[in-house]
């Protein structure tokens, strides 16, 4: 028997048109003897897009706003056997969709809604990777709250992380809200900008020296493997939303150009974090080796990273010798067997 899937692409979150990217990708890739599967694309708006619509969607990278309400889909999609919510950011990898599903009883690819809530904000994330003892940098959590009554105070406990700094919105992805804090001049604009886009700001160290951006693909349920290590270099000062996602200014390296020993010791760290978040199914996690020191700190994880036949965590798989429609089709059966 076929098994019925409903993939989610596009939602409601600033990284949108890559969802839309990484399903096109799976919607070719996923094995149609094994599988019948039904795309739904999710507006900006949050509505849920008829056939006609998502197909148009997915061919011009770019949806109406219309559709159905999102519950009254959902209920509909009790016929499914599987979903494959491939949505990014808020609304989407943030526990959210996943909560509705679980409700509705209808497995899903990928992580539940606790490791998906907590993996989705960079504080929660960093407080249960410090209670493992995972390394990362220093940092500080800042609330919208405080920016408002008493600014001086939240730019008096910044500072002490020393310059430069990042400040970043707790909660988004593909550096959106994210600056780069040189000196006391660029404060005010680089809270501004965080606090606009989210109630819970962190404020984190900047590594020793500027780190080398290594990943590593997690594929399992409780008996999960890491993927080689890669890379990814660039010509700028941090991995910001242009040098993501301006074709040819980020270059992708598998396996990562470190030691074999940091290397290893970032695959174990990564399947220590994927437990300690309660991840299922996939994530990407991803370090910053600091060439200098030698240090290995990590930086986030993604629990519905970027899946387009080109993205870093299908390629790391590639390179263990899963082709892209295997992963695809392993994520389906993870997902089945989760329940
Ligand atoms: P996002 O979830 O939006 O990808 P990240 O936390 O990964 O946000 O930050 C985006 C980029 O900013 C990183 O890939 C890195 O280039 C830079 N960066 C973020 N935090 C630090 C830090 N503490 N030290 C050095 N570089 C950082
Ligand atoms: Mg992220
Ligand atoms: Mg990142």
């Amino acid at each position: 028997m076929k098994k019925r899937i409903l993939l989610l692409a596009g939602g409601q979150s600033g990284e949108h048109e890559v969802s839309l990217m990484s399903a096109r990708s799976v919607l070719g890739a996923l094995p149609r003897e094994r599988f019948d599967v039904t795309p739904v694309v999710i507006s900006k708006q949050g509505r849920w897009l008829p056939p006609t619509e998502t197909t148009r969607a997915l061919e011009t990278g770019k949806s109406a706003p219309g559709g159905d309400l999102v519950l009254h889909r959902a209920a509909s999609a009790e016929g499914y056997d599987a979903v494959f919510p491939l949505l990014h950011g808020p609304m989407g990898e943030d526990g959210t969709i996943q909560g509705l599903l679980t409700l509705a009883g209808i497995p899903f690819v990928g992580s539940g809604v606790l490791g998906s809530s907590v993996s989705m904000d960079k504080v929660m994330t960093k407080q249960v990777l410090a209670a493992v003892g995972i390394p990362q940098v220093a940092w500080q959590l800042a609330l919208r709250r405080d920016w408002q009554t008493n600014p001086q105070g939240v730019k008096d406990e910044a500072v002490k992380l020393g310059f430069p700094f990042f400040v970043k919105p707790a909660n988004l992805g593909s550096s959106v809200g994210i600056s780069k804090v040189h000196g006391a001049e660029e404060m005010e604009k680089a809270f501004e900008l965080a606090f606009s886009l989210d109630r819970r700001v962190i404020v984190e160290a900047m590594t020793s020296h500027k780190p080398r951006e290594v990943e590593v693909g997690i594929l399992g349920n409780d008996a999960p493997i890491a993927s080689p290590v890669g890379e990814l270099s660039f010509d700028a000062d941090f991995y910001d939303y242009e040098t993501k996602y301006t074709e040819g200014v980020a270059q992708m390296h598998i396996p990562a150009r470190i030691p074999r020993e940091a290397a290893e010791n970032i695959r174990e760290l990564a399947l220590k974090a994927f437990k300690a978040l309660d991840c299922a199914g996939l994530a990407r996690v991803d370090f910053f080796y600091v060439a200098e020191t030698g240090e290995v700190l990590l930086n986030e994880v993604n629990t519905m990273p970027g899946f387009t036949t080109t993205s870093m965590y299908p390629k790391l798989f590639e390179a263990a010798g899963l082709s892209y429609g295997e992963l695809v089709a392993r994520l389906v059966e993870l997902a089945l067997e989760k329940r």
